[in-house]
């Protein structure tokens, strides 16, 4: 019988919401499925969905994506354009599955949108999807979603009933489709553990009774899986809560490195992503001209800074012969920063640090780690009657959201190893199916399938293997 793996994808789940379930006995079909496999599985740099989820599809790191954040730096301007499918590309285990001859299903992934056109992949997109894209890449799919009433608005909602149906649609429009195709990857994603971490605050109810229907859904697809299915649940970060903030803007200008034209600014007429009005050119409220770093993106307990280079930026006043200078001064004066005595940032490092690949060159030079019970944030700003006001001050106390660094990870299998990375899931997923895994890939087989992963055989022969090995012996390695 082939192989075949399922993936249910829970944005933003971790032990304090999963976790908690399973341990008060709510989830017994989730818990029949992966055993006693749950384990914490590590997000990328910036544990922020479109990165994360990228990274899961590729098994890359972002340096080898481009997908660090929500956005992707213009070439020579502060804005960014947002993320989509295009940025997967032919990386994404979908497509190389696909080319490798295993059909595919996906229902409700973020970055899949528009659906990427692969024969042998029947994608619905998620609730990032690209207004005018059509939802599917494929006519029957199109009339299951339609007459289930599929709709990625579910996902921004708080309210039970709505959030329940599309629990329930999402896992009717998945067995259907897994009904119409001889699949070997099936995949299902739900976010609302996220979506309501963000709306109702870190613990709230209502997830904990939806992640009760979930298991109940669960346990009705799990009835009609053929054996030698693999099960995965995994997630693409946790979900916590912090008593204080750390505001990077609010820091560099207090050290001197970016100054401010205003204290308020506009909210977005479009109703975008915070923070480009902020950081806009000619009506944003950072004066570039007098600016030599400044706060790209915050999440969790990660914030990210870019040196205001010249020739990178348009109004850029760093010179580029003092970046990589510029870049150490300001990481030591991050680890040095305390509030009461005790340190804010726990860690300040070089991006060649965290990422490698081609695009490691697009993100900023600097991203630093703060105390587990701080979260990180652009510019802590207050509401006003026609926009905000960015906070004066750098730690704020209070009551706040955001995303933790490990998400989870179950399986009907055991984990090979241990510190599970978010690149895991699609070289564990090739091994599974038998595909090849991408020689450059960053993530590791954490299967027990033994499939070959580029670095099986030696290159050496036999006759050279032996002098290479007298050489490392007269050298005192061997
Ligand atoms: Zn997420």
């Amino acid at each position: 019988m082939k192989p075949r793996v399922f993936i249910l994808g829970l944005d933003g789940a971790d032990d304090s919401s999963v976790g908690v379930a399973l341990q008060k006995g709510k989830m017994p079909n989730l818990q029949r499925l992966i055993r006693n496999t749950l384990v914490p599985l590590r997000s990328t740099p910036l544990p922020i969905t479109p990165a994360a989820w990228t990274s899961a599809y590729t098994g890359y790191n972002p340096g080898k994506t481009g997908v660090l954040t929500f956005q992707r730096r213009v070439p020579n301007t502060y804005r960014g354009r947002i993320v989509n499918s295009a940025d997967v590309g032919d990386s994404g285990f979908h497509t190389r599955l696909a080319a490798a001859g295993k059909a595919v299903v996906s229902v409700g992934f973020p970055m899949m949108s528009p659906p990427p056109e692969v024969a042998g992949a029947v994608i619905v997109s998620g609730w990032d999807a690209r207004p005018s894209a059509p939802l599917t890449n494929n006519a029957r799919a199109t009339s299951i979603i339609e007459s289930m009433g599929y709709r990625i608005d579910d996902e921004f909602s708080s309210d039970a009933g709505i959030l329940d149906s599309g629990i329930v649609t999402r896992f009717s429009i998945i067995r259907e489709l897994m009904k119409d195709a001889d699949w070997d990857c099936a995949m299902l994603y739900l976010g609302f553990i996220d979506g309501l971490g963000h709306r109702l605050g870190f613990g709230n109810p209502l997830t904990q009774t939806l992640l009760e229907r979930t298991d109940a859904e669960l346990g009705a697809l799990a009835a009609t899986l053929p054996d030698n299915t693999a099960f995965i649940v995994c997630s693409d970060h946790g979900f916590g809560s912090f008593e204080r903030s750390f505001s990077v803007t609010q820091w560099l200008e207090e050290k001197g490195y970016l100054v401010l034209r205003s204290q308020s600014f506009k909210n977005s007429a479009s109703g975008g992503i915070p923070g480009v009005e902020f950081m806009d050119l000619s009506d944003g409220v950072i004066d570039w001209s007098k600016t030599r770093a400044f706060c790209w993106d915050a999440v969790g307990r990660h914030a990210a800074i870019a040196l205001n280079t010249r020739g990178q930026y348009p109004a850029g006043i760093v010179d580029p012969r003092e970046a990589f200078a510029l870049a150490g001064t300001i990481i030591n004066e991050l680890r040095a920063t305390t509030d009461a005595g005790k340190s804010i940032v726990t860690d300040a490092q070089r991006r060649e640090q965290l990422f490698w690949g081609p695009y490691t060159s697009e993100f900023p030079e600097i991203f630093l780690e703060t105390a587990p019970d701080i979260t990180a944030y652009i510019a802590k700003r207050r509401r006003t009657d026609d926009g905000f006001e960015i906070e004066p001050g750098i730690v704020h106390a209070g009551a706040f959201n955001s995303h933790q660094d490990d998400g989870l990870w179950g399986s009907s299998f055991t984990i090979e190893g241990s510190g599970l990375r978010i690149e895991d899931l699609a070289t564990t997923v090739y091994a599974l199916l038998d595909v090849e895994i991408p020689p450059d890939a960053d993530g590791i087989n954490r299967s027990p399938s033994k499939t070959v992963v580029g670095a099986g055989a030696s290159p050496y022969s036999a006759e050279e293997e032996a002098i290479v090995r007298k050489r490392l012996e007269d050298l005192g390695y061997l």
